[in-house]
């Protein structure tokens, strides 16, 4: 608002409600629409910008707006070269932001857990805030409410089968939905082997949920909790590599009709734990690489193998 000497309850022509709520409640204000981008290029001249527009390669664009946001452009313009109506109009609407529930409505009945990361990270000098992540741990306020939607995922769900040993991979917030799968198989008393890696940088501040996984490795449902805190030690560790270690009890699993489920991470985390997952069944299989990705297709087809990554 400061860039256009506008505070927070001025109308904006063309909607009913002022600024303020218009750039908190219904537009998007961290990520750029292709409009806005191309022009505060023009606008702007910007030399750089214009190079990667005019080439047209979006994973430019990409790296040129990682750890940018609305407030770069404009800062990037003349003074007064767009007027307040114009950049509304070019704003993006808000989109809604999708989070795993982490909870099963068998033992919560009428509420929902979430594990959400506040996305908070320096860039360009300046303090930047994930818009949804930090709108709950900022600035809903306790006992207030906040609009949601339920999304079913059927290709994402506990298995029916309740004998069936469980895998379940999911390092971050990628353990959301398995909390959920674990609590739902307690309350429906399913006597199926139930194996979890997990995985985030530092052991002693990101263990989510460590308390109720202690619990249930106690009480058997967990029957195995293999970690990798990847800062802990000189050499990074993650999930796939743990998998590796255990790639014969592993393998075992799936071929006692276990179901493989892996959530979290899209960039790096599923591409590295598919290879690690071929490769396990290739090495204890004793099968070609073309023979383990013939077998992963197979548990796909039979819904053994999931994933949902983002
Ligand atoms: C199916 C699905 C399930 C999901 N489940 C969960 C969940 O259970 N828990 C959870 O926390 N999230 C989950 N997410 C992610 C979630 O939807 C949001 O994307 C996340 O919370 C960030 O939203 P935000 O509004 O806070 O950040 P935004 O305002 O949308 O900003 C995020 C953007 O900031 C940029 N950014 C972030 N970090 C950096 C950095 N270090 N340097 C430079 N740029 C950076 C990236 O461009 C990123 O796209 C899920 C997503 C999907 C699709």
């Amino acid at each position: 608002m400061n860039q256009f000497g506008a505070c927070a309850h001025v109308p904006v022509a063309g909607h009913d409600k002022p600024l303020g709520t218009l750039l908190t409640e219904a537009f998007e204000i961290s990520t750029p629409s292709r409009e806005l981008i191309a022009e505060v290029a023009r606008l702007s001249g910007d030399a750089e910008l214009n190079h990667v527009l005019e080439n047209g390669d979006r994973q430019a664009l990409d790296a040129w707006l990682r750890g940018r946001d609305i407030l770069d452009l404009l800062g990037m313009m003349p003074k007064d070269a767009m007027s307040l109506p114009d950049f509304i109009s070019l704003l993006k609407p808000l989109q809604h932001r999708a989070y795993s529930i982490a909870s099963s409505p068998k033992e919560h009945p009428g509420s929902i857990h979430l594990t959400v990361a506040t996305i908070r990270y320096q860039s360009h000098g300046r303090a930047r805030q994930g818009v949804a992540s930090t709108f709950l741990a900022d600035r809903v306020g306790e006992g207030k409410t906040a609009p949601i939607f339920l999304s079913p995922n059927r290709a994402f769900r506990v298995p029916e089968n309740d004998a069936a040993p469980m895998i379940m991979i999911g390092p971050g917030t990628g353990v959301a939905p398995f909390r959920a799968f674990l609590q739902e198989r307690r309350a429906r008393g399913a006597k199926g082997r139930n194996w979890l890696f997990f995985g985030d940088q530092h052991r002693d501040r990101d263990f989510l949920y460590q308390d109720d996984f202690a619990a249930m490795q106690v009480s058997g449902l967990l029957t195995r909790l293999d970690l990798a805190f990847s800062r802990d030690q000189a050499e990074k560790v993650y999930v796939q590599h743990r998998m590796r270690e255990n790639a014969r009890e592993l393998f075992a699993w799936l071929e006692d009709g276990g179901y493989l489920s892996v959530c979290g991470d899209a960039t790096h985390m599923a591409t590295d734990v598919e290879q690690a997952l071929v490769e396990i069944i290739a090495s204890e299989g004793a099968m070609s690489a073309d023979d383990a990705e013939a077998y992963l297709d197979r548990l796909r087809k039979e819904k053994r193998y999931a994933r949902d990554v983002y």
